[in-house]
């Protein structure tokens, strides 16, 4: 993929991903993507595209600042989730309080390669630059993917 990866989601989308870091500032925010990726449906050839979220509750109480995990409870809700909407589990987002929207050491010890993780910075409290990575399959690094908001996008 020369172009690098892509993301699509709707303005709306974006903004719930940014309220959602908001509402939780100090702590961390966390959810899944659910949407739809051509690797699970033949007849749509479209791109990755976010349209739905699901909430999920940042159970590490010992650092809520900057120790988001997903646990297996969460990838089975969030599967349930998404089945119910039509829809497969595509990504995770969580937010970055008074951090960059750079996926920190413990990110990458924790993500699974294929899924999309956008990160929201959430600086004093307001959203600010919201980036989205995949991590390579050697899981030593990510690479970035880009964002592509665009309205209208989900049928
Ligand atoms: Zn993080």
């Amino acid at each position: 993929m020369s172009d690098g990866y892509q993301l699509f989601m709707s303005p709306q989308m974006a903004e719930r991903i940014r309220s959602h870091g908001a509402e939780t500032f100090p702590h961390e925010c966390c959810g899944a993507l659910l949407g739809r990726d051509p690797a699970f449906d033949e007849k749509s050839a479209g791109p990755r595209e976010v349209v739905e979220l699901f909430r999920l509750v940042n159970r590490r109480d010992d650092s809520p600042r900057n120790r988001f995990a997903v646990t297996p409870q969460d990838v089975l809700d969030a599967e349930k989730a998404a089945r119910a909407h039509g829809l497969d589990v595509i990504g995770w987002y969580h937010s970055h309080p008074d951090h960059p929207a750079r996926p920190s050491q413990f990110d990458r010890e924790h993500a699974w390669p294929w899924y999309s993780y956008v990160i929201v910075s959430v600086m004093n409290g307001a959203p600010a630059e919201m980036t989205s990575w995949r991590l390579n399959d050697d899981r030593q690094d990510y690479s970035p993917e880009r964002i592509e908001i665009r309205s209208g996008a989900a049928v």
